[in-house]
């Protein structure tokens, strides 16, 4: 069977191609900038899209091509979300929302993705044509062979961009973090995020914070929030530092191998979610932690 995924990202449409290709015959589009880097990962073909890169110039394309494939799969970026529910609306097909599993049986699609927020894995079998895909889906494999790239122009958009602002950020990808220490509210004030320091350091890891650490406090930059309305990551090791747990925070941070949680409240929902617990105020089981691991 054959699949096409479109990306604005080539990392993120190598993931899916990677984790897949084993499964079904891919072709992947993407915008003219991306193509050379994904033409790595084993595509059948590279279609490199020029033109004006709205959302409705994608949709219409996407849709056009999806004669040729029985899947359209797209990572879920927000423009990915907005793509999808395009070509899914043209094509008069269901979609299946940020799945994290993909397999064929008896000619239909079954499925994982997360539900209720993030609270359970639901699995289905259906007859959806248009997927979204959750981040984190595979590791993106090279090959050797490098696939063809064939240009083609994007439709006319309706679309006109009046101003761009560019978003404050600190240009840090924790999606592609492999040990991320994230903190929570009980860090208390902005000053005392500093204490986490020679831990990022023995670990190292990447700092990452909860909704309010993030958005509500601005303590840490919004591209550094995990959750279900933040970045969705996977790595090695997620320490959890004086965050409690709920739901929406899980969401992002249900894909790590390993989780290790430091919170005072031996009752804290963070517990049932980790590896190791340690319940502890986190200024005297930080430095400690810290001086085991420098041994
Ligand atoms: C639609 C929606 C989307 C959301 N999206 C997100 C999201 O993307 N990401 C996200 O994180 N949240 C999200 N939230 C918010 C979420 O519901 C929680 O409010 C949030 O995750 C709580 O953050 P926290 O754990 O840092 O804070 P709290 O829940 O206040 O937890 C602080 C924890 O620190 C512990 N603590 C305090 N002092 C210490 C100390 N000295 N030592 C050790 N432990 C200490 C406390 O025991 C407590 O468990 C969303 C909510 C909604 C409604």
């Amino acid at each position: 069977m054959k699949a096409l995924v479109f990306s604005e990202s080539s990392t993120l449409a190598a993931q899916v191609i990677s984790g897949l290709k084993s499964v079904l015959d891919f072709s992947v589009a993407v915008p003219k900038d991306q193509a050379d880097s994904v033409s790595e990962y084993g595509a059948k073909e590279v279609i490199s899209l020029d033109g004006n890169p709205q959302m409705d110039a994608f949709g219409k394309k996407i849709s056009e091509l999806m004669n040729s494939y029985d899947f359209l799969f797209v990572p879920s970026t927000v423009l990915g979300r907005e793509v999808a529910g395009y070509v899914s609306a043209a094509l008069g097909q269901i979609s299946v929302p940020e799945i994290s599993k993909f397999e064929i049986v008896d000619s239909k699609c079954k499925t994982s993705s997360l539900s209720l927020g993030g609270k359970s894995i639901i699995d289905i079998i259906s007859d959806a044509k248009v997927l979204t895909v959750a981040p984190g889906f595979a590791d993106p494999v090279k090959v050797s062979e490098k696939s063809k790239i064939s240009v083609m122009t994007l439709p006319d958009s309706s679309v006109s961009v009046i101003s761009e602002e560019e978003k404050k950020g600190t240009g840090v990808n924790i999606e592609s973090a492999k040990v991320i220490v994230s903190i929570g509210r009980g860090i208390g004030k902005k000053e005392s995020i500093s204490i986490v320091d020679p831990l990022l350091k023995a670990v190292h890891g990447e700092l990452a914070g909860s909704r309010p650490v993030c958005l509500d406090y601005q303590w840490l930059s919004e591209d550094r929030q995990v959750g279900l309305s933040g970045k969705k990551v996977n790595p090695n090791v997620y320490i959890a530092v004086g965050i409690s747990g709920q739901i929406q925070h899980i969401a992002g941070m249900r894909g790590s191998k390993i989780v290790v949680a430091i919170n005072r409240d031996k009752s804290a929902p963070i517990f049932e979610e980790c590896d190791y617990g340690i319940v502890g105020d986190l200024f005297q089981v930080i430095p400690k932690l810290v001086a085991a691991i420098n041994g």
